[in-house]
């Protein structure tokens, strides 16, 4: 379902009566005087020398349990490209809307003036004491892989590139609906990506570790193969063995992932493509090729975009909401792939359960099939699965720091 704002709507929105999206509000009570003695001087020396004492204190004492920080740069703004940090707050204080709203996540959305990374990195180290949890997002490409390296690599709380991996998890989540049902297995599907950007990279990860072997990737000057010479270190990752243009990638494929722009594959390249194909074609706003013209030359197709008036779309609030929910109520140092794996495979089996009587009202009785293969942002059922799938995977896993976790108690919580 779509909904249509005008310019003027959406700046008054932001505008009043309280400039901007979010504010902070207080968890204790600061009515008397010694409510202020207990909450400033002289009493919050204790909790202060108890951290000094035992760091993980942090998590008992201060808001750093339930704290993430939703940090960019403006080098890659929605569809906006490099609009500097000042000019990204608007859209990372929705991304803090949509944490708490979804997922009860506090978040301070922090814009670092900063594009090198050592310089980038230094800022976000810095001010990491506060936050169980770090959000990088609208970084672009390459850059965004350096610095998130780095960053989990030297600090001890979860650091997650949503751009990145919120997407890998959702379209792994389509991927593993829509293989199976077309009845084909990861390891015999020929996947062609349309994009080696941020997105691509990471998707194309996940895709192979759930099992795609035969992946091609493409950017704006081809096929990425063995011959070219052009190529950073993440798209070598990526390299056919052999030369092949575009046409022949597309030859037979099962599936086309489009992390790209408009118009960079046809009718006539899906036309190539196997009988019934599965086509992602997630540009935003503008898709590589609306779904219409998939339909036109295989009827069959299962297709997703990222907008919201087609069906399968592809929405990172399916993801990073729950997923930082997850790692922060297990304390989580990481999040590795065995979570992401898990909390793809949370959301797709949630779009095989029967939607709730008040998703029927909003979206009709999907079923699971072609035109229902992920769920929809607003099931509420997400928070409890997503989430837990996640923490549970962090324990399993080694990760948390929590060492006293017992799944149903902690989803018996989640659902209440
Ligand atoms: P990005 O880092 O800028 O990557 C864009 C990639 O597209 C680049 O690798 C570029 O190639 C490639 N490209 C450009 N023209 C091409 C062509 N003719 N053929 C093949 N590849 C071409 O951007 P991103 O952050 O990954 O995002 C890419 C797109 O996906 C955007 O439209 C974004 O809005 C969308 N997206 C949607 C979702 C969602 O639906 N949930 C999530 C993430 C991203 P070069 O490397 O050669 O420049
Ligand atoms: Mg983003």
């Amino acid at each position: 379902m779509s909904v249509k704002v005008t310019r003027e709507e959406a700046l008054n929105y932001h505008k009043g009566p309280n400039p901007g999206k979010v504010a902070i509000s207080t968890t204790t009570k600061l009515i008397t005087q010694r409510d202020l003695s207990l909450a400033y001087s002289p009493g919050v020396a204790y909790p202060c020398e108890e951290i000094k004492k035992d760091p993980e204190l942090a998590y008992d004492y201060t808001s750093k349990r339930n704290l993430v920080a939703v940090i960019s740069n403006g080098t890659a703004v929605l569809g906006l490209g490099d609009i500097g940090a000042l000019a990204s707050k608007p859209v990372m204080e929705g991304k803090a809307v949509l944490f708490k709203k979804f997922a009860a996540v506090d978040s301070f959305d922090i814009e670092i003036d900063a594009t090198d990374v050592d310089k980038f990195c230094e800022a976000v180290k810095a001010i990491s004491p506060t936050f169980g949890g770090i959000n990088l997002e609208d970084i672009k490409a390459p850059e965004c892989f350096d610095i998130e390296k780095r960053l989990i690599e030297e600090l001890n709380i979860p650091v997650m590139h949503d751009d990145q991996h919120g997407t890998a998890i959702i379209t792994t989540a389509a991927l593993m609906n829509a293989s199976e049902m077309m009845n084909k297995k990861a390891e015999d599907m020929k996947v062609v990506v349309v994009g080696a950007g941020a997105s691509a990279i990471a998707c194309s990860t996940m895709y192979k570790e759930f099992g795609v072997k035969n992946l091609i990737m493409c950017d704006s000057k081809g096929v990425i193969h063995k011959g070219r010479t052009d190529l950073n270190k993440y798209k070598k990752a990526f390299m056919a063995e052999t030369a092949m243009t575009v046409e022949e990638a597309f030859t037979d494929a099962d599936m086309v992932l489009g992390l790209s722009r408009p118009g960079t594959f046809t009718k006539e390249h899906i036309s190539l493509m196997s009988e019934e194909p599965i086509v992602f074609a997630l540009a935003n706003p503008t898709p590589e090729l609306f779904p219409e013209e998939v339909k036109e030359v295989k009827p069959k197709a299962i297709v997703g975009t990222g907008r919201s008036d087609f069906p399968n779309q592809v929405n990172n609030v399916l993801g990073f909401p729950f997923i930082f929910r997850g790692a922060l109520d297990v304390q989580t140092r990481k999040i590795n792939m065995t979570m992401k794996m898990a909390a793809a495979k949370a959301i797709a089996n949630l779009a095989k359960e029967p939607l709730s009587d008040d998703l029927k009202k909003e979206f009709g009785d999907l079923t699971f099939g072609r035109e229902y293969i992920i769920p929809v942002p607003f099931d509420k059922r997400l928070f409890v699965e997503v989430s837990s799938a996640v923490a549970n995977a962090a324990v399993q896993t080694g990760v948390a720091r929590i060492k006293e976790f017992d799944l149903e108690t902690y989803k018996n919580k989640l659902s209440k």
